[in-house]
This record gives structure tokens, C-alpha cells and sequence, in this order.
């Protein structure tokens, strides 16, 4: 248990005589034996008097959903005050989606607003007396994943539910309960409503999670693939297309997510624009009529698919301008690898740019998904450590060099982003 995460429960209860609690995540994880990645606390005490139990190192944060944070040393104790399920908009009463989730309440109210039962239950550190409201130990037990009430009504309030549903179904290897999947497929059209950040942080915690190739086979069985990512879902052809081509191609994006989560299992963490630019990899190279194996097409022609596929979905989605421009600029310099140095070229000169961490990223991930160019990645790992050592005189020489002799930018080379 964090001890950080007992000082505060022990202040709430003992000094406050509040009610409060672990709860949520933290609670899930620590009955199935897995480290939590948090200790969030739940109690009765309003925020105003959290504050004032913890007048230092506590800080009210949020406008409309009001908590504290309290921090030690660095390490934030989210604490927030038990709350009830929000009521319905008064403007359209028949409309679930919810819109204001901020009205106080007890414990048991506070866990029939969350939204699976296993992320539901209350554990106090003092008495290790565990109070589950909505049946989670059960579940917990039987490795299942339910909602809290109503299916249909639970996801109509919050289709963000279903990508939740999706990652820790897939994270801890659970079924999901037979009300809840129906309901997730019915609703997945609903996704298209939640807010696009949400979704977009979804998915990148889902292609982070190390069971990211799991976890889009489920978006897509269940409909929401076509929902949030229709250029990816169309890319993957129907199930059952006796067309070998559009077999091999949806193929070939599967074999990427399996690269991604051995990158994961092996201890990496990828960047976003990696992240994003595997996603995107494949359609993109479908675009611009590209062999997926020699990586063979006019180097102009893959930067402007890129920009045309990307460009709209980091629109859409929000996506930061760092990570849409370098996950097009990496895409775009994927043959940089397989080419050969020149008077125009300097391998130096690539390994020193801003973009080469992540571009070689994805070219590892390539080797591994196509079992093909392991040789040319190590030469390059090696090349970059090398690169480190190099002297800056030695850099700013071959920079030199190149740009003389090719005295306009080579054609394909990615345009830089606008400031
Ligand atoms: P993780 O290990 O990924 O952090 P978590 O269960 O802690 O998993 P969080 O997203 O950190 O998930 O949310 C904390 C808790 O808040 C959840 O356990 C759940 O009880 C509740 N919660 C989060 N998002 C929702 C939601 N969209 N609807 C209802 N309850 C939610
Ligand atoms: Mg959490």
C-alpha cells in the first residue's frame, strides 16, 4: 500500500472523522496482484475541507468537477468527495449523454456512477474491510467485465465506456459480460458524439498498452474501428473478401500492432507520433501505390499522402502539431534507411536530425512486422551511437558538404512544419 495514499485516509479519518477510502483502479489491481499505476481516494469530506486538512500540500484543482490534489514530495494523491450519478439534461430529458457529473454524495452513490464493477470498490487500508456496492468481487473472481446498471444506458451516457471497456478487457485478460458487449456494439455508432480528445487519448493508451493488437481486433468486432478510424477500417477490407490482396493487407497492419506490443513487452515506451504513424502506416503506403516490402515509390508521393490522410485526423482528433508533423516526417523518411549514402546524402548528417529516434522506431517495428531488415536497423543503431560520440566539427563539416553539392533540398524530403 502507498504510504502517501495512507497519510491522507489516516488524516481524513482520524482528524476529519470523515468517511474515506481507496478506491477505483488502485483497489482492482491490488486484488489481482498487479502493481497499481495510482493511489486514488475517495471520501466524504468536501473539497474546501480537504484543503483545510492539508492546507500545505493540498491544492483544489478543476473548475466544475472539483478535487484535491496533495502532494508529496512530487507524488500527487488525487482525492475527491464522493458523488453521485448526475441527473438527467434538463433541455433534452431523453438524451443520456452526460453533461454535468458534479453533484456530492455518499459512497454508495459514489460507486454507481463508475463505470465497471470491478472499478467500483472501496477499501479501507485500516481495517482492510473491502465494500463492494455493486457485486465487483464477484466479477473480480470470474474475471469479468460488466457495467454498473444498465448496459445500453450506461454506454449511451458515455461511449468513451466502450474503448474503456476494450482496454481493460484486453489489459487483464478479461471476458466481457454478454449485456455489456451487445451493448457496446449497438452504441459504438455513438462514439462519433464523445469528446475527440477523450477518444484520441484512448487510443493511444490502447496502442501503448502492450495488447494493442487485441485490443483493435475488439474495436473492430465490435464497430467502433468504423467509428473513430473509417480510413482504417475501410483499409482492412470486410472479414470474409476472398480478394488474397485485401487479405494480405489487412495482414500486413495486424503484424505492425503485434511488432508494437513486442516493442512494448521488450520495455520501450513509443512516442505518440510512432504510435499515430502506425496506425496510419499502411493506408498511407496503400495510398501512394507503395510495395510495402522494397518500400519502393516516388519519395514525393508518399509526403503528400501522408500530409492527406494525416492532416484531416489530427484535425479532427485534435492531435498535437509535434506529433502529426513527426509522424508524417517519419513515415516520409522510412527510405532514408535502404538508401545509399551520396554526395546529397549523409547518413551522419540523417542520424544527427531531429526525427531519427522516431523514425528508426518505426523502422524497427517495420523489420519485426515484415521479418525483414533487422541487418539495415542494427547498422543504423550503430551508425546513431556512433553519431553521439562524433565531434561537432565532424557534423557541421558533412552538413556542409551536402549542402552544397545539393544545392536545393532533395525531392521528397519532407517540407518543414510552419512554426
Ligand atoms: P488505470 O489503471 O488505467 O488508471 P483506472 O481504473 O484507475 O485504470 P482511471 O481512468 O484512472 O481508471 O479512472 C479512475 C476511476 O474513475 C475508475 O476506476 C472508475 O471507477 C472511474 N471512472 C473513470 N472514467 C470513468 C467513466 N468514463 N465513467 C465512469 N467512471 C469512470
Ligand atoms: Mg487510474
Amino acid at each position: 500500500l502507498d504510504q502517501d495514499a495512507l497519510r491522507v485516509i489516516s488524516v481524513l479519518q482520524r482528524r476529519g472523522e470523515h468517511e474515506a477510502y481507496l478506491v477505483g483502479g488502485c483497489v482492482r489491481d491490488l486484488l489481482l496482484g498487479r502493481r497499481p499505476k495510482d493511489f486514488d481516494v475517495a471520501t466524504s469530506a468536501r473539497p474546501r475541507q480537504i484543503k483545510d486538512l492539508f492546507p500545505r500540500l493540498g491544492r483544489i484543482i478543476g473548475k466544475r468537477f472539483r478535487l484535491v490534489h496533495i502532494t508529496f514530495n512530487g507524488h500527487v494523491i488525487e482525492t475527491a468527495t464522493f458523488r453521485k450519478a448526475p441527473r438527467k439534461s434538463e433541455d433534452a430529458p431523453d438524451d443520456l449523454l452526460i453533461v454535468d457529473d458534479n453533484e456530492f454524495g455518499s459512497a454508495e452513490e459514489d460507486a454507481r456512477r463508475r463505470d465497471f464493477t470491478i472499478n467500483a470498490l472501496f477499501l479501507d487500508p485500516f481495517s482492510l474491510r473491502i465494500h463492494d456496492f455493486v457485486g465487483g468481487l464477484e466479477d473480480l473472481d470470474a474475471g469479468l467485465l460488466r457495467t454498473i446498471g444498465e448496459a445500453r444506458v450506461r454506454m449511451a451516457e458515455d461511449p468513451v465506456r466502450i474503448l474503456r471497456a476494450v482496454k481493460f478487457a484486453t489489459r487483464l485478460g478479461f471476458r466481457i459480460e454478454s449485456a455489456t458487449w451487445d451493448a457496446m456494439c449497438e452504441l459504438a455508432p455513438d462514439l462519433g458524439r464523445s469528446a475527440k480528445p477523450r477518444v484520441t487519448e484512448e487510443i493511444q493508451r490502447l496502442l501503448r498498452s502492450g495488447t494493442a493488437l487485441g485490443a483493435f481486433r475488439m474495436l473492430r468486432a465490435c464497430g467502433a474501428l468504423r467509428v473513430i478510424l473509417p480510413e482504417i477500417d475501410d483499409h482492412l477490407g470486410a472479414h470474409d473478401d476472398p480478394d488474397p490482396a485485401v487479405h494480405d493487407r489487412a495482414d500486413t497492419f495486424w503484424r505492425l500492432l503485434e511488432a508494437l506490443d513486442a516493442d512494448v513487452h521488450a520495455g520501450h515506451t513509443p512516442d505518440p507520433a510512432v504510435c499515430v504513424a502506425v496506425l496510419f502506416l499502411r493506408v498511407i503506403e496503400h495510398a501512394a501505390h507503395l510495395d510495402a516490402r522494397t518500400h519502393d515509390a516516388p519519395p514525393q508521393e508518399i509526403a503528400s499522402a501522408a500530409a492527406e490522410v494525416l492532416e484531416p485526423f489530427s484535425l479532427a482528433f485534435r492531435l498535437s502539431r509535434r506529433d502529426s508533423g513527426k509522424a508524417i516526417r517519419i513515415i516520409t523518411l522510412q527510405r532514408r534507411f535502404t538508401q545509399t549514402p551520396s554526395k546529397r546524402f549523409s547518413p551522419l548528417v540523417f542520424a544527427k536530425s531531429e526525427d531519427f529516434r522516431e523514425a528508426l522506431d518505426l523502422f524497427r517495428l517495420r523489420s519485426m512486422a515484415w521479418g525483414q531488415g533487422w541487418d539495415v536497423y542494427e547498422g543504423w543503431l550503430h551508425r546513431f551511437e556512433e553519431a553521439q560520440r562524433s565531434p561537432p566539427e565532424e557534423l557541421e563539416l558533412a552538413r556542409k558538404r551536402t549542402r552544397r553539392r545539393g544545392r536545393r533540398r532533395p525531392r521528397g524530403d519532407p517540407k518543414p512544419a510552419p512554426p
